[in-house]
């Protein structure tokens, strides 16, 4: 059975969409077609920023609520959310090929965390009185920036949604999204948790589609702010147009991060969190540790290790509880991996385990592993965003923080080593957003984001509530 929508959610309810056109979905382990949505048009664009646009200004509407009214809602929200969360990871994994049990982890339970975190959050939050240093003080008030549009990748859909819209619609923010096209059958099962918890009308609106209709809503003239997660060449095409605007705009973007294995780690003790840091989610998310870096003195025992382990992998349906690993999300995709592992050999690289192909029909590709690789291969400079693993050798700390920093990207990173201070002292010293010590998470509490052409902009944290959040400086007692 495939899931049809047929209307749009727009303005608190499920509309007919401008045009007749639809987005298929395609599983990619069967190639079947699963479902399909309307595609969003321009106008449709239009109508749901007019429709965030006047509930944002509604007097007593969604952003004049104190904090407290709003984390209710928010509650009730995170509550559909869970009632719906099988079906969410099932969605998913069906769309984008996530293992099952890595979907109903990071996409059924993480959205409903942070829109729990973030009520709690704007709940506490008070405004600011500073005594001044010039007489009186003041008072530092919070206000929501406005109409968010919000664009996401299909990579990990549900939880990088609500790393925009959990603190967007805490802060009072109204918000519109644009779900990538892979992944629109759980954007629109969201939509209907959002409906199901009494969202008011316009708070939420979500319209799917492509590339063209991401930066109409970019520069849309309702748009107030733009949060936007994807590659880093959309990433600098939304810059360019935001920086035309004067737009607000956070950036999530690519990434090519170290995992350094320092001289005394015992890697074979940490192998689960080792696969989470390099190969999670078919090796198709942002941050994972592709480059590993191991000492030239160890370099064989390690490059065994990391082989040994990937041969373990079990590759197979996404929805199986014993998957590992599942397909790249598009045919498309795994052409691009498997033209990474054809420039890796032809740069001079090894491949110790995988590098072809795997089952009968879907978009498999083995988990694979380079040893031999250098700095400067292609396949060490580059995103590949697929279960590709380069390990490359160091000669002492000095020339590993040097490789670790030679990248163009700065997002995520892991220290591997026994003495965890002495990990943290090396994170320092790594050119990233974040660094996980013998492992890696992004834990709600922290911000998240990255440097270099990997983005501008945190998410997460109290950080990631104050990008949708103007700040206001009212002098008290002046005369
Ligand atoms: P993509 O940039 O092609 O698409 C991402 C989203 O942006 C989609 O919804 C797409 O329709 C839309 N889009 C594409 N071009 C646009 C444009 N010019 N204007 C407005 N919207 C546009 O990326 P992808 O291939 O779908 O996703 C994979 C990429 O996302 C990888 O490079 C990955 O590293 C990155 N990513 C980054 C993070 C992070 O937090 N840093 C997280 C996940 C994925």
């Amino acid at each position: 059975m495939t899931i049809e929508y047929t209307d749009l959610y727009l303005d608190g309810r499920w509309v007919a969409p401008a045009t007749a056109s639809i987005i298929p979905v395609i599983s990619p382990s069967t190639e079947q077609r699963i479902g399909s949505v309307p595609e969003g048009s321009a106008a449709d664009i239009d109508a749901a920023v007019a429709a965030a646009a006047t509930a944002f200004a509604d007097p007593a509407g969604w952003a004049h609520w104190d904090g407290a009214r709003r984390a209710e809602a928010l509650a009730r929200f995170a509550d559909e959310l869970l009632k719906r969360g099988e079906e969410t990871a099932i969605r998913v994994s069906s769309q984008n090929g996530m293992p099952i049990s890595l979907a109903r982890q990071f996409e059924s339970g993480f959205p409903a965390l942070l829109l729990q975190y973030y009520g709690a959050m704007v709940t506490d939050q008070q405004d600011d009185i500073r005594p001044g240093m010039l007489g009186g003080s003041t008072m530092v008030t919070r206000s929501p920036i406005g109409v968010v549009g919000a664009i996401v990748p299909w990579n990990v859909p549900q939880a990088i949604t609500f790393l925009k819209i959990a603190p967007a619609l805490a802060a009072g923010c109204t918000v519109v999204l644009k779900p990538a096209p892979e992944t629109v059958l759980d954007a629109f099962l969201m939509a209907e948790a959002a409906h199901a918890a009494g969202m008011p009308p316009g708070v939420l609106n979500v319209v799917p589609g492509g590339r063209d209709l991401g930066a109409y809503l970019v520069s849309h003239p309702g748009v107030d702010k733009v949060s936007f997660t994807g590659s880093t060449a959309a990433g600098r095409s939304i810059a360019r147009a935001c920086g035309e605007l004067l737009r607000p705009v956070t950036l999530e973007l690519g990434g090519k991060s170290a995992a350094v294995v320092l001289d005394d780690a015992n890697l074979t003790d940490d192998l689960e969190s080792f696969f989470g840091a390099t190969l999670l989610n078919n090796g198709q998310i942002c941050w994972l540790c592709t480059r590993v870096l191991a000492p030239a003195a160890r370099y064989d025992e390690i490059v065994d290790t990391v082989t040994d382990l990937v041969k373990t992998i079990t590759v197979g349906d996404p929805l199986s509880d014993d998957t590992l690993m599942g397909p790249l999300v598009s045919a498309r995709q795994r052409d691009r991996v498997e033209g990474y592992i054809a420039a890796g050999r032809k740069d001079g690289g090894r491949v110790t385990v995988g590098g072809g192909r795997t089952g009968d029909r879907g978009w498999f590709v083995e988990p694979t592993v380079f040893a031999g690789v250098r700095p400067d291969h292609t396949i060490a400079r580059e995103e590949i965003f697929g279960p590709v693993l380069s390990v490359i050798p160091y000669t002492d700390e000095d020339q590993a923080v040097a490789v670790a920093n030679s990248s163009d990207y700065g997002l995520g990173g892991t220290v591997w080593t026994a003495d965890p201070e002495r990990g943290a002292r090396f994170a320092r010293r790594i050119a990233s957003g974040t660094v996980g010590i013998n492992g890696y998470a992004n834990d709600p509490t922290a911000p998240f984001g990255g440097i270099k052409n990997s983005g501008m902009g945190r998410e997460l944290g109290p950080e990631g509530l104050s990008s949708y959040q103007n700040l206001k400086s009212i002098y008290l007692d002046m005369r």
